[in-house]
């Protein structure tokens, strides 16, 4: 079963990362493409070029891919300037001797791929900027922020753990029977220069393996960086566990963590023959995607709620 499963945000790729299943690419063709829309829609504020910016006003993106046929991965952090983080990983992973380029050295790689600069987002992430700061600093004196030595009492004023911010998380399985796993974020907003979610950590924020199916995670990325989500995921499935059970299993993992911090954890996840599960930590619910080799149209369906607790499906 051909197969693409996205958390909610996913609708503009969706329908793209099937058509290329369907013309016969891969699984990894699939999520590339279908994150590439992502990170080119302006609404979403929490991918690609609509992302918001850290602390300073700077627009940081990470983002990951993995191949499930043989564990290749590749990264990217904190990258500044370039519209597309999974491109730029998946050259990580295809081209380099490494899984993970961050900061200066992912810029650097990404013109050296030749992939092009991007400005466009600049704009409308510094109005927002302006506009979380204006009851704290004077206009003028926005700027003067990078020379400051304290950054941290203002990340903390600023940053609110609980609230939903944005990634994309993709997965897919082609006719082959090869899955493949794709992340991309501008992470938190108001964030400390540098900080790095889950979401570009291999493991943390999306798995795949081939041999027993997929995972990526949305949410407070320390919590399933701490817990290791979507590795155990796929971990759980390996041990016999259904996708549902194992999803339920790596909540119960995060729970002490989830109570500590008062974040949540969105999770979408396949086991090897494209089964899909979703589920989330937050009491309020929320959506995943959903599209097959013959669905004309992605079906939107309720994540199962996690509760304490409780035994799960
Ligand atoms: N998981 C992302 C991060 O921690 C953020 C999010 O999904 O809201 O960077």
């Amino acid at each position: 079963m051909m197969l693409v499963v996205t958390s909610h945000n996913g609708l503009p790729g969706i329908a793209k990362a099937m058509q290329v299943l369907r013309e016969g690419g891969t699984a990894l063709d699939a999520v590339e493409a279908g994150i590439r829309l992502v990170e080119l829609n302006e609404q979403d504020e929490g991918v690609g070029i609509g992302g918001l910016p850290n602390i300073l006003g700077q627009v940081e993106l990470d983002a990951s891919i993995m191949d499930g046929r043989t564990l290749a991965a590749g990264a990217v952090g904190a990258v500044q300037g370039y519209a597309h983080p999974i491109s730029i990983a998946r050259r990580v992973m295809e081209l380099t001797p490494h899984v993970m380029l961050v900061g200066e050295g992912a810029n650097r790689f990404a013109a050296e791929m030749g992939f092009s600069r991007c400005d466009l987002p600049l704009e409308h992430a510094r109005n927002k900027w302006q506009e979380r700061l204006r009851d704290l600093f004077p206009a003028e004196e926005l700027d003067a922020l990078a020379e400051r030595k304290e950054l941290l009492p203002l990340v903390r004023e600023l940053i609110n753990t609980r609230l939903r911010q944005g990634t994309v998380n993709f997965l897919a399985r082609d006719q082959y029977g090869d899955i493949a796993c794709g992340v991309s974020t501008s992470g938190w907003p108001w964030k400390y220069p540098g900080r790095l979610g889950d979401s570009p950590v291999i493991g943390a924020g999306g798995y795949a393996d081939n041999r027993y199916g997929a995972a990526a995670c949305t949410g407070y990325g320390e919590l399933s960086i701490r817990a290791g989500t979507a590795r155990s995921i796929v971990l759980y499935m390996k041990m016999g566990f259904s996708v549902a059970e194992a999803c339920w299993e790596a909540m119960r993992d995060l729970q002490p963590l989830l109570t500590a911090s008062g974040g949540y954890i969105n999770i979408v996840a396949m086991d090897r023959h494209g089964e899909p599960f979703g589920i989330t930590s937050k009491p309020s619910g929320g959506h995943y995607l959903v599209m097959r080799e013959d669905s004309h149209t992605p079906e939107e369906r309720d994540a199962v709620v996690y509760q304490e607790n409780t035994a799960g499906e």
